[in-house]
């Protein structure tokens, strides 16, 4: 088996999978090392794939197309008759689509010639990586190149041990058999804003309970605070500074003891989810001797293009600093198999979007407002509402805005902060003029379709110099 592949990726989630799918592409001999069982069968695709990106994007589907039905068909003038859901169907949709993805990937690595190594892996000393397949069977390898790429977990907390039946974590909150009447949510991050959208949606009384005193720090600040009201008005009930103390089960519901604004509460729910973060995943990753430098958080430590502290081993993902997005390790996969190459390959972390896939979505790239000014930028910004733009009251989608943050010396575009529909994608038009450097004037300059949602894009781009022509500004230029 010695020096059999030049390339070893330990992890098939979405930062080892494409990376390894590149290096066959440039003639690498590579083999992939996953040893995750998703409902009973070895399965590609990480966290993304089985229990994170896809399958919360499914039932986020299906539950918005229950709600919308329910609540917004009638707007239009048309009459249903009673509305109802197959919880399990919903589920076998989602199931159905997480095992069509997952195949497609044993399909990708297959038709690439990629080796598929069902097991753990292990980094030893002098990059010989030892691999133990679900069988008990030991070899060791001996590649060129070695990418750590074994993804995170969800963060655990003592005051709510997660049991993935009354006390569960994302994964767990993605198979609830039936819609919990109450339902408590630790955590008003991505996670807890997604999955308790899902639940609420079809039924449950949701509280989130966050730690922190202000909702969604990491945004702008006036996205948070429309954000934090549509989300409200739509029924989550989100209580920040509410620190949770501990929680007690008794029978087959939980009551959570926490403190919010120097009051000791209490409240009792039927399910509770726990997502207050994830940290990097290395468990037996790492033989003592690998080499590898940790940080003190857990992280493999690496450059800016994932090179770790032995030569010729990366490391990529949720498992190195930098956001966990599913994109982010992807781009670095790639990066790091072109450096390998030769190609002076880099990915561009100021451009990395942020996409939380509630509807309105709320969605980010480079900078906030906050963030610009504390970076010594003079700043100038733009917004402009969905509610004037006539694609979106056709849709009946009228929430939310884009805003542009821009340095004012320079009219040099700094960020893009959107709620509203598409904003998913929308958001992409924000990252391409970065990463182009685009100036204000530019998108000003450019002729929008006429009606789509993106001519908000264009008259906030036109506000930001106050001459957005739907709205009546106050400044003007
Ligand atoms: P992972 O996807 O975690 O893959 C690592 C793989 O390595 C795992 O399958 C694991 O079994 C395997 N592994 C670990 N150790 C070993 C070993 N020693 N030997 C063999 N195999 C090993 N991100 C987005 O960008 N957009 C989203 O909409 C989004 N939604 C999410 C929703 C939820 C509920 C969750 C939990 C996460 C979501 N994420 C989303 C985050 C995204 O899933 C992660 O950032 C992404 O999966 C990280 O990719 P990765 O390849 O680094 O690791
Ligand atoms: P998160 O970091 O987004 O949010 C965790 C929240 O929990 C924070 O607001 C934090 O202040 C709060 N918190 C921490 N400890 C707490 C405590 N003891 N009590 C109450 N609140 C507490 O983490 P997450 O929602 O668990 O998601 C994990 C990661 O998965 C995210 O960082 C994200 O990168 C990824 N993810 C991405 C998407 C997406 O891109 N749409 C979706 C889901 C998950």
């Amino acid at each position: 088996m010695s020096q059999q592949f030049d390339l070893v990726v330990i992890g098939g989630g979405p930062g080892g999978y494409e990376a390894a799918i590149r290096a066959a592409q440039l003639g690498f001999k590579v083999a992939c090392i996953e040893k995750r069982i998703h409902k009973g069968k070895p399965s590609l695709g990480g966290t993304c794939l089985n229990v994170g990106c896809i399958p919360s994007k499914a039932l986020l589907d299906s539950s918005h197309r229950y709600e919308d039905t329910v609540h917004h068909l009638d707007d239009h003038g048309i009459t249903t008759g009673e509305v109802k859901f197959d919880l399990a169907k919903l589920l076998d949709r989602k199931d159905k689509i997480v095992n069509q993805l997952t195949m497609g990937i044993d399909g990708l690595l297959k038709g690439n010639g990629i080796e598929w190594l069902k097991g753990t892996g292990k980094l030893l000393a002098g990059k010989k990586v030892e691999f133990v397949s679900h069988e008990g069977e030991t070899q060791i390898l001996e590649p060129k190149y070695v990418i750590l790429a074994s993804g995170s977990v969800p963060v655990n907390i003592p005051v709510a041990p997660v049991d993935q039946d009354i006390i569960v974590d994302s994964t767990g909150a993605l198979e609830f058999p039936e819609v919990p009447k109450r339902l408590g949510v630790i955590g008003a991050g991505v996670i807890g804003l997604e999955l308790g959208s899902v639940w609420r949606r079809l039924g449950s009384e949701v509280v989130v309970f966050e730690a922190m005193d202000t909702f969604l720090p990491m945004a702008d600040k006036a996205l948070a605070k429309d954000y934090q009201k549509v989300l409200t008005k739509q029924g989550l009930d989100i209580r920040v500074g509410a620190k949770v103390a501990g929680t007690e089960i008794n029978g087959r519901e939980v009551t959570v003891q926490y403190t919010q604004g120097g009051e000791d509460k209490t409240q009792t729910f039927d399910k509770l989810i726990v997502c207050v973060g994830r940290k990097a995943y290395a468990e037996g990753l790492l033989a003592e001797d690998s080499g590898i430098k940790l940080t003190e958080r857990g992280l493999v430590e690496v450059n800016d293009w994932c090179a770790t502290s032995v030569e010729g081993v990366y490391a990529i993902g949720d498992l190195v600093r930098g956001p966990m997005l599913a994109h982010k390790a992807m781009e670095e996969g790639v990066m790091a198999v072109e450096r390998m190459h030769g190609h002076a390959a880099q990915v561009n972390y100021d451009t990395i979007i942020s996409v939380i896939y509630t509807h309105p979505e709320a969605a980010w790239v480079g900078l906030t407002e906050e963030q610009a000014i504390d970076k010594g930028h003079e700043v100038k910004t733009g917004q402009f509402g969905f509610a004037a733009n006539g694609r979106a009251m056709a849709a009946g989608e009228n929430a939310g805005f884009v805003k542009f943050v821009a340095d004012a010396k320079t009219d040099r575009l700094l960020g893009m902060h959107v709620i509203g529909p598409a904003a998913s994608d929308i958001v992409h038009q924000g990252m391409i003029a970065l990463e182009f450097v685009s100036s204000v004037e530019d998108l000003q300059l450019m002729t929008f379709g006429h009606p789509t949602f993106s001519e908000v894009v264009h008259e906030a781009a036109l506000a930001v110099d106050g001459r957005a022509i739907h709205a009546i500004q106050r400044k003007r230029k």
